[in-house]
């Protein structure tokens, strides 16, 4: 194995070292995150749906849920391998991704529709034979955080002892640091088949089984409640519009920051298998007990929600990479793409939705997130634990990456920031 070797500069080491609160920052991330999907699993299954721990909270059978097992860890593994399988051979175009500091560009391998469609029959013939009983990842859910937490530690080992290795010149950082954010920008194995191990982590056995858990969730509504509600069709249909929309965009996320800038270690790995699938489908689990009073009027008032937030969140992030990927002649919204020339040689987007704020694609994936949350009424604060939560992680997102930029681009950004005001949200933030 080979990692795609990228120099670390001076810029990116000074703002890592700062990231997440140093040392003591990864520690606490480090025990806190994995506590804290197991609570939220707590607070879904064995609380009533409640944050905080009412009378009939059963600790006892939460702690033994938790417990690993052998056949999940063999299941768990059996669908990493399949998913690896997929991603090497799966039919779907090889595409480059944006240069590299020294000027190449490394390649790949985008077969992320045939893969999901692969999946999504192999599930179906699963299911339909008796092999994979539906409600096998409900009722394993508790292992599963378990196994998969356990899994993202070790694997972190590996990408720590792998980058240190494949990058011997670097200057060195803390073990505790390397170990959480990462040493290699583009662990691959090996380079020509374009398998790319960020990029692999990013989606597929964390994006495809989130939608898996969700479709487990509401076959165990049909189970105990005879159908699926409205507040429950509404999550899963606008989910999986999200999951459907990456991969048919997949290129996309190649100028996205993750895979772009950041390096590969425990908090994109913990985040891609872990947080993902089991907090994103907090709603979901949420409302297999509780089928909130959803009149249709709200329940396509949440669609319309999601739909709109979704179109800002797709359509920003395709414009900003098309105009990456090759901006002569791009135009938007039926004009010449506008931009600002930087010293560094990169062009910045001013126009289109790039000019309402520097992060309207946030905006939209938050507004969508909101869509999901509210479709679960107002009866209890967890379903929202994930539009409050990923408030505050864009907005530590867009200072970090402001960071960045101001360090890379210099005076052009403080131009660039001028021109396009607003962080976020266009009048408000
Ligand atoms: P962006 O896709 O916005 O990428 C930021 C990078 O784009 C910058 O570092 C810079 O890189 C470049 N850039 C910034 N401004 C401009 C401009 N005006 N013109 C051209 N290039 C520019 O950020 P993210 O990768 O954070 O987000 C991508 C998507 O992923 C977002 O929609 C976000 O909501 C979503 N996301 C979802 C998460 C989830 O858990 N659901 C978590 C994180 C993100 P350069 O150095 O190349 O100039």
């Amino acid at each position: 194995m080979t990692a795609g070797r990228q120099t670390e500069g001076g810029t990116s080491l000074r703002c890592a070292r700062s990231d997440f609160g140093g040392v003591a920052g990864n520690l606490t991330l480090l025990a806190a995150l994995p506590i804290g999907t197991a609570y939220l699993y707590f607070c879904a299954r064995f609380n009533d749906g409640r944050f905080i721990p009412g009378p009939g909270a059963d600790l006892g059978a939460f702690a033994e849920s938790l417990a690993p097992s052998w056949e999940t860890a063999a299941v768990y593994l059996a669908w990493l391998a399949f998913q690896a399988l997929l991603q090497a051979f799966a039919p779907g175009p090889t595409v480059e991704g944006t240069p590299l500091e020294d000027g190449t560009r490394l390649r790949y391998r985008m077969n992320g529709r045939s893969s999901l469609l692969i999946t999504a029959g192999a599930f179906g013939a699963g299911v339909g034979s008796g092999l994979f009983p539906l409600r096998w990842i409900y009722d394993q859910f508790g292992e599963l955080i378990s196994v998969v937490t356990l899994f993202s530690y070790l694997f972190a080992l590996f990408l720590l002892i792998y980058g240190r290795a494949s990058e011997p010149d670097r200057k060195p950082r803390g073990v505790i640091i390397d170990y959480f954010l990462g040493v290699a920008r583009h662990p691959r194995i090996p380079p020509v088949t374009g398998f790319d191990l960020k990029v692999f982590f990013e989606a597929r056995p964390g994006l495809i089984g989130w939608l898996l858990v969700v479709v487990s969730f509401a076959a165990v509504q049909i189970e105990r409640h005879g159908s699926v509600s409205t507040s429950m069709a509404v999550v899963c249909a606008l989910q999986l519009v999200y999951v459907l929309d990456y991969f048919w965009h997949e290129p996309a996320i190649l100028t996205t920051l993750d895979v772009q800038h950041e390096k590969f270690g425990w908090m994109l790995i913990f985040g891609d298998l872990v947080w993902v699938p089991m907090t994103y489908s907090l709603q979901a689990h949420y409302l297999i007990d509780h089928s909130p009073r959803l009149p249709i009027w709200a329940a396509a008032l949440c669609v319309l929600l999601g739909l709109a937030g979704m179109t800002l969140f797709r359509l920003s992030n395709l414009q900003k990479h098309r105009f990456r990927s090759d901006p002569n002649g791009l135009q938007i919204w039926g004009k010449p793409a506008e931009f600002l020339e930087t010293r560094h040689g990169n062009r910045l987007l001013v126009s289109g939705f790039w000019g309402w704020s520097r992060h309207s694609n946030y905006l939209g994936d938050w507004l969508l997130g909101l869509a999901w949350s509210l479709a679960c009424g107002f009866g209890s604060l967890l379903p929202y634990f994930y539009p409050i939560y990923f408030a505050f992680l864009l907005m530590h997102r867009e200072r970090r990456d402001h960071q960045r930029c101001a360090a890379k681009y210099g005076e052009d950004w403080d131009r660039y920031c001028r021109r396009v005001r607003w962080r976020i949200v266009p009048g408000l933030y």
